[in-house]
């Protein structure tokens, strides 16, 4: 017998500067038994996805993680896809690759990864967060947003509510979630997991937000600096661990890993997201984007050590650089190619 299944194939497109998802359903006859590994290939049209030129137009979405569709319900699921070129080379765009190769050449580190996801919620006229008076008002100052409660002082939990529970459902692990400094900001936690699937698992959820956000007429946005002036940015605090640092006396590993982090601080920032240099300030929880700090419990360094993990001489650091709209593929792999030692001297 066959039946057939709804599979939503995710891949990420070629725009600059920042790479967007998208998404096609492909309706599968599953023989019963098959298994999802044996997911087919796909062609898209990548020149309409800033991946190809028309005349040369197919670009191949090939399967590599896929999870229960916590939308659409059982059997259907969701498909992330690498994208590679006609001849079997990873696609430019394609940034999976190069974690890949970074995961494979620092196996024996067991590296944990955990990402902070914060973004802002927008009408769908996308010209104000949500909420926020139209016209040149403004809401009141930040200072009593931060993991408030109440409809004056958070905005959109119907859709966060939403999103987690999908997210939990769809297997995903989502750590935590709360609402943050600037009026319709919000932050999602993923991990810790390997960093291929830390990575996966992030844009999956992205994913789900976006498509949860069609149902409640809301849009979620990852600009870095979504509001100028006294209004916090929205970033992707990246914590990395190795299994070395998770032991007793790991704490002598984290130190070590923050040194090697300042002697690369240009080379991160190049995959840390476009448009990051408005968020790292220096005022906002943030290290401004020319200094490299790292210090204990500090969250106006460029990599904090939390306090418990000081305190314990173990655990993970926190990588505050990074910004909402940064690939985690690139982050992951340049934090891995660091800390590990197998950065590529060019
Ligand atoms: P804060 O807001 O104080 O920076 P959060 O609770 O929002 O902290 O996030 C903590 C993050 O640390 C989570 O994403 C979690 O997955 C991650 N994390 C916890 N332990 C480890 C570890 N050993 N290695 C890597 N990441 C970790
Ligand atoms: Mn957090
Ligand atoms: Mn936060
Ligand atoms: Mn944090």
């Amino acid at each position: 017998m066959s039946k057939q299944i709804l599979a939503e194939y995710i891949w990420i497109d070629g725009q600059t500067p920042t790479k967007k998802l998208r998404s096609k359903t492909r309706v599968l006859d599953l023989v019963d038994g098959a298994s999802h590994g044996q997911l087919p290939d796909w062609t898209s049209d990548g020149s309409s996805t800033a991946q190809a030129q028309t005349t040369q137009s197919d670009i191949i979405l090939r399967p590599v993680h896929y999870i229960p569709d916590p939308i659409r319900g059982q059997p259907h699921i969701l498909v992330m896809c690498e994208v590679f070129n006609a001849d079997g080379t990873p696609h430019k765009s394609n940034t999976r690759a190069r974690l890949r190769a970074a995961a494979e050449n620092s196996k024996d580190a067991e590296p944990w990864f955990g990402i902070e996801q914060e973004y802002t919620l927008y009408d769908r006229d996308g010209v104000r967060p949500l909420r926020w008076p139209t016209g040149a008002g403004f809401p009141a100052p930040q200072g009593r947003y931060y993991c408030g409660v109440g409809s004056d002082e958070v905005y959109g939990r119907e859709l966060i509510e939403a999103h987690l529970k999908a997210c939990l459902s769809a297997g995903l692990k989502i750590g935590g979630i709360n609402a943050e400094v600037m009026p319709a900001q919000w932050e999602f936690q993923v991990g810790p997991l390997s960093p291929l699937q830390t990575a996966d698992e992030l844009w999956l959820a992205r994913w789900l937000l976006y498509r949860i956000g069609e149902d409640y007429k809301i849009s979620a946005r990852l600009d870095p600096k979504p509001v100028g002036g006294d209004w916090n940015g929205a970033g992707a605090h990246t914590n990395f661990s190795t299994k070395q640092m998770r032991e007793d006396g790991g704490i002598a590993h984290i130190n070590a890993a923050c040194e090697k982090l300042r002697t690369s601080h240009d080379e991160h920032i190049k995959v840390y997201g476009a448009g990051n240099e408005e968020r790292l300030t220096g005022k906002h929880e943030t290290c401004d984007i020319h200094t490299f700090r790292w210090g204990v419990s500090d969250r106006g360094a460029s990599v904090r050590v939390p306090l418990h993990v000081a305190q314990a001489g173990k655990g993970y650091l926190e990588d505050r650089r990074p910004a909402a709209n940064a690939d985690p593929y690139e982050v992951c792999a340049a934090i891995l190619e660091t800390a590990c030692g197998i950065r590529k001297i060019e």
